[in-house]
């Protein structure tokens, strides 16, 4: 199969070799053909599938034809992030098209965006806040728009992003193709994709899972331990660009703080940090002047980096939709990767979730020669790491754990339930857990 088949306009083609794409993957070859004939699609799909090149390719093959200088496709994301890769992704397949694209989000300077516009861009890749921002200052004109993209909609619904996208769609023509992609369809995505989408065709991949490509494996560990364990593992395992995302924006900076120390080429990325210094950490990691990123969920999200050879969970995600979409990380399109998770022994529940998910057993394992002994220090808040998710095949989110949207899209965790405080516990508290461990 190659892309030859959907028979695009030659300057795109040029920008599928350029980017070394010689066959399509799933996602894009259920969804394009629908695409290209100005279908509505909902599309499941998690990313690593290649879904943006799914609905990137069939938008610029619609303005080859057609007037210039207009805005006539909107794409909006939950972060950035995942805006700036989008917009990436737009360059790159459409670097020979003469097509322009511009990011809209808040966190910087609203100017370059306004001038983009202003120069007749027809693609705006946007995050919600600064796009209404923009459109209440009649800055963006919206009303010539012919394809909507709502890419990652669970996370925006996630982020609280729901209302401002109904604001969004009022100022949309009614006429228009809209696709919508989301990697799970909570009830609230259901209800939003029937108002907006117009007799759409579905379109399922991977769905549910973790990308196939990625071996898993459990790591048991007291909290106070992890650290210890994440440096031995990384200086004992053969990897690329390794990303470790740890629970909160404090510990993310800690984690790194303490591996920077110990002489790693690490850097730390979490919703607190300046726009510059995000954008440093994230190019820095792409280029390979660090090798490791600690990162929170929320900072990672749509992070396509790919070299990405291991994922590693210092600390257990909330949801198994978060470990999937963490996962998602590596492993992308077709190149394998490996998933560690630390697992305390108040994670034990949920790591049944997970392997629910998966419809396998991961393999735990010990690191040879470390020494798990090691009491926690009197004092350390490490032994009162505590489990943030949910008991239960199907685990609801912990209230308080979607972030907080602000205007202007920068986005920051809501503060956590509090928990009890627990004391520190003897390994044998998960010995039955480590039972079928593997010595590496
Ligand atoms: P996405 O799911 O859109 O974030 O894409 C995941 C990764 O797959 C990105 O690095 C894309 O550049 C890459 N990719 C997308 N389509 C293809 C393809 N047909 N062949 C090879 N790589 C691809």
């Amino acid at each position: 199969m190659s892309f030859r088949q959907f028979n695009l306009n030659t300057q795109i083609e040029k920008g599928i070799e350029a980017l070394g794409y010689t066959a399509p993957t799933p996602i894009q070859l259920q969804s394009m053909p629908a695409i290209l004939q100005g279908k509505d699609v909902m599309g499941m799909a998690q990313t690593g599938t290649g879904k943006t090149a799914a609905f990137a390719l069939p938008i610029l093959q619609r303005l080859m034809s057609g007037p210039r200088k207009t805005l006539r496709a909107l794409i909006v994301a939950p972060t950035r992030e995942l805006a700036e890769q989008i917009h990436e992704a737009i360059g790159g397949l459409g670097r020979a098209t003469k097509l322009k694209s511009v990011t809209v989000y808040g966190g910087v300077n609203k100017n370059p965006q306004i001038r983009g516009l202003r120069q007749g861009a027809e693609i705006a890749v946007a995050c919600p806040g600064r796009l209404l921002d923009l459109a209440d200052q009649r800055e963006i004109d919206l009303s010539r728009v012919e394809v909507l993209v709502l890419d990652e909609a669970d996370r925006m619904f996630d982020m609280g992003f729901l209302p401002d996208i109904r604001k969004i769609m009022k100022l949309l023509p009614t006429k228009r193709q809209t696709l919508l992609f989301s990697a799970t369809m909570p009830e609230d995505i259901r209800k939003l994709a029937k108002d907006v989408l117009h007799d759409p065709v579905m379109i399922r991949v991977g769905t549910g899972t973790p990308v196939s490509t990625v071996s898993h494996a459990l790591y048991p560990v007291e909290p106070h331990l992890k650290t210890a364990l994440l440096m031995k593992l990384i200086e004992r395992t053969d990897t690329g660009s390794v990303l470790v995302f740890a629970r909160t924006k404090h510990r993310t900076t800690r984690v790194a703080e303490q591996m920077k120390r110990a002489g790693f080429p690490v850097a730390s990325l979490q919703g607190n940090l300046s726009q510059n210094r995000r954008q440093d950490a994230l190019s820095g990691f792409r280029e390979g002047k660090y090798q490791i990123l600690v990162a929170t969920d929320i900072a990672a999200r749509g992070i396509d980096v790919s070299g990405i050879s291991h994922v590693i969970n210092y600390d257990m995600p909330d949801t198994v939709d978060a470990y999937t979409h963490r996962i998602g990380r590596t492993g992308r399109a077709a190149k394998t990767g490996d998933a560690f998770t630390f697992v305390t022994p108040q994670d034990r529940a949920f790591v049944g979730d997970i392997e629910h998910v998966l419809g396998e057993r991961i393999e735990r394992r010990t690191l040879a020669d470390f020494d798990y002994n090691v009491p926690a220090p009197a004092g350390s808040s490490d032994a009162a790491d505590r489990p943030r998710h949910s008991v239960g095949r199907r685990p609801a989110r912990v209230s308080g754990y979607a972030p907080v949207k602000k205007r202007g899209d920068s986005v920051h965790g809501a503060p956590r339930p509090s928990g009890r405080r627990s004391g520190t516990r003897s390994l044998a508290g998960f010995s039955a857990f480590r039972s079928s461990s593997k010595t590496r």
